[in-house]
């Protein structure tokens, strides 16, 4: 079962989606593409804690 996750900021449904998260790293700007993400109609984007963490580990 999955369970439908609500936009906490407007409360709209959010869906699956990917997206590119741009992190500054002594002045470079590395751009990470094809980040799971949930998004909502209004474009706020919602990464888990999780994939962040693997996100910031690749960074390092
Ligand atoms: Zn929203």
């Amino acid at each position: 079962m999955k369970k439908q996750f609500k936009c906490p900021e407007c409360g709209a449904l959010v869906r699956e989606s990917q997206i590119e998260m741009k992190y500054e790293i002594k002045g470079t700007e590395i751009t990470v593409q094809n980040v799971p993400a949930r998004v909502c109609k209004n474009g706020h984007e919602f990464v888990d804690g999780y994939t962040a963490e693997n996100v910031n580990r690749l960074v390092d």
